[in-house]
């Protein structure tokens, strides 16, 4: 087991995260979905318990999702902007990933981003029910 802290620009959500080993032997996970590649995030999942906030969590804002029926929280820092990561939702009927949560990998301190075992998920249409974002182009762009 391995812990590793994390927290937001600003410093008000604070956390540690336990993982079964290091985290440059976990999957790192780089989605392509309509939401994570405008993020910019890359996560490692776990179970929700094995998360623990020492600060902001009940201040992090809050983004609900759809793929298809199922539903997750996408969580920010409502000072910096900082993308915390998603959780699954309650009940877990309609939960995306049920007990799970990902967290974003760049919100950990110390770790070395360009070492991690990055694997690409097709999120954009792998989680079924596709969700298309409405595109803006510009006056000109296309
Ligand atoms: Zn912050």
């Amino acid at each position: 087991m391995t812990t590793y802290s994390g927290n937001c620009h600003c410093g008000l959500v604070k956390y540690t995260i336990t993982l079964p080993g290091s985290i440059y032997e976990q999957d790192i996970t780089s989605c392509n979905c309509s939401l994570c590649v405008r993020y910019g995030s890359l996560f490692v999942y776990f179970p929700k318990k094995e998360a623990k906030y020492f600060s902001g969590e009940g201040d992090l804002k809050k983004y609900s999702a759809s793929f298809g029926s199922k539903l997750a929280h996408h969580r920010f820092c409502p000072q910096c902007g900082s993308y915390m990561g998603w959780q699954s939702v309650e009940p877990e009927a309609s939960a995306f990933l049920p007990g799970v949560e990902g967290v974003n990998v760049r919100m950990l301190n110390d770790i070395d981003i360009a070492k991690l075992k990055i694997k690409p998920l097709n999120g954009l249409t792998g989680f079924g029910g596709d969700y298309e974002v409405g595109k803006w182009h510009g006056a000109e762009a296309h």
